[in-house]
């Protein structure tokens, strides 16, 4: 197989001229990061258009959109996507969770190659996060139309249900359950409105007690690539259009409490007390310390404080606080973790507060696949396009896909790196870049793999 790999790589070239000869050119042209090559084989202005007509499901005075996952905004959006998959030769379907697949047949007999993303946003949020990735991987197929390409691979362009997964409060809710993962107890909660996700699965088509017809067996799917807005301003600012996703970073959440004693803070002086929030606060600084002290790019933070009992002449008795550690390597947060214990156990005894804390959770990351990366950044370069490796600080449906398929992420830059906001902004050029390195991802896949 890797010698397979190895031949294939070599004659790549002649392989794909289609590509080959695009690529000279793009590299020709390429000047920066916003530059677009004549070369490019999906279509810009196309692209916008439809991008720009599914930012008014759900539009807000301000610009931005509330679509939220499981909502009348969203099942008409739904209803546009759809259409746009139909237009484009595809054969759609919805999977029980509501996730909606695309397919295209390919000329061999394989397993899919799986692309795409999701439409629903956050509250108040942007025309950006989710909605890129789903229509370049439409536009994809519609390039590839207009080329009268045909893949080995049969493709399915996928859009995941409910993403953001503010209804509900359950994240990445499609892919979970394509994962296997999702806990099917969620299907009883409640909205506002007095419904159940169930009873919303029942308005998006679909039969609940089919849930976990919705799994994606491992190997059923040749590969995974999702093209996403970066979120962050690690492209933004170092001006370069196309970002490599090494993984989705592993997320630990720990609550901690420090417990003092609660007096009265005129008559109490100040070498005799016990405060609870200098020991928090030192902790809140220990943290800042721990998370600096060895080299890399995880991060840490505390997000919540809670002091009691709360008031400007008592002396806090108690502070609640959380503390979330990430990064790529699950061994490196835990290392983390326990130099953090070491220190809290310090503050405990300089200020005569016990500190205890309770591991809440932990998200395993997920890493991208070596050849699946490789292979965007060949694609990346064939386009011209200089590419940065990077993690991904923050969840996606990618990081399901992970458990089933080979995964890999292409990043787009977010100006000033807004996200979740009306404000958040991907350059049209830089838009037009991520759909034609994940158009050439695809085709690089197609003859790099053989299952
Ligand atoms: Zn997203």
């Amino acid at each position: 197989m890797r010698a397979f790999l190895l031949a294939l790589a070599v004659c790549l070239a002649t392989a794909l001229p289609a590509l080959s000869q695009s690529s000279s050119a793009a590299a020709k042209n390429a000047h920066g990061p916003a530059q677009v090559s004549s070369a490019f084989h999906v279509q810009g202005a196309r692209l916008r258009q439809t991008l720009e007509h599914l930012s008014t499901f759900g539009r807000n005075p301000d610009g931005g959109v509330t679509r939220l996952g499981f909502s009348a905004a969203d099942m008409a959006a739904r209803q546009y996507v759809m259409g746009l998959m139909r237009d484009a030769g595809l054969t759609v379907r919805v999977d029980p969770a509501g996730n909606i697949f695309g397919y295209r047949a390919g000329t061999e007999k394989l397993p899919a190659l799986l692309f795409g993303s999701h439409i629903d946003s956050v509250p108040h949020g942007g025309n950006f996060d989710g909605d890129v990735g789903s229509l370049s991987a439409i536009e994809v197929i519609r390039a590839l139309n207009d080329h009268k390409i045909k893949t080995r691979h049969p493709l399915e362009v996928v859009i995941w249900t409910n993403e953001e997964g503010f209804h509900f409060r359950v994240g990445v809710f499609g892919s979970s359950a394509a994962a296997g993962t999702l806990d099917s107890s969620v299907l009883n909660r409640r909205d506002d409105q007095g419904l159940t996700l169930a009873d919303w699965l029942r308005k998006y088509g679909q039969n609940p007690a089919d849930i976990a017809k919705a799994k994606i067996a491992p190997g059923a799917v040749a590969a995974y690539v999702e093209l996403h807005i970066e979120q962050g301003a690690v492209l933004d600012r170092a001006k370069i259009p196309i970002g490599v996703v090494e993984g989705i970073v592993g997320i630990g959440w720990w609550n901690c409490v420090a417990t003092g004693f609660a007096n009265h803070a005129g008559t109490t002086p100040m070498d005799q007390r016990r405060d609870a929030l200098v020991a928090a606060s030192k902790a809140v600084l220990a943290v800042r310390q721990a998370v600096r002290a060895v080299p890399g790019r995880q991060v840490g933070t505390v997000g919540i404080m809670k002091v009691e009992p709360g008031a400007p002449n008592i002396i806090p008795g108690r502070a609640e606080f959380s503390v979330e550690l990430r990064d790529l390597d699950a061994a490196k947060v835990h290392r983390i973790w326990s130099d953090i214990q070491k220190r809290f156990a310090q503050i405990s005894k300089e200020e005569n507060v016990p500190i205890e804390c309770k591991a809440l959770d932990f998200d395993e990351p997920a890493k991208a696949n070596p050849l699946v990366q490789q292979t965007i950044r060949d694609a990346a370069r064939s386009a011209g396009l200089a590419y940065l490796d990077m993690p991904s600080g923050a969840g996606h449906d990618a990081q399901n896909a992970a458990r089933f398929a080979p995964m890999g992420m292409i990043f787009v830059p977010s100006r000033n790196g807004i996200s979740h906001s009306p404000l958040e902004f991907t350059p049209w050029p830089d838009v037009t870049n991520g759909a034609e390195v994940l158009y050439r991802s695809i085709l690089l896949l197609d003859q790099r793999l053989n299952h």
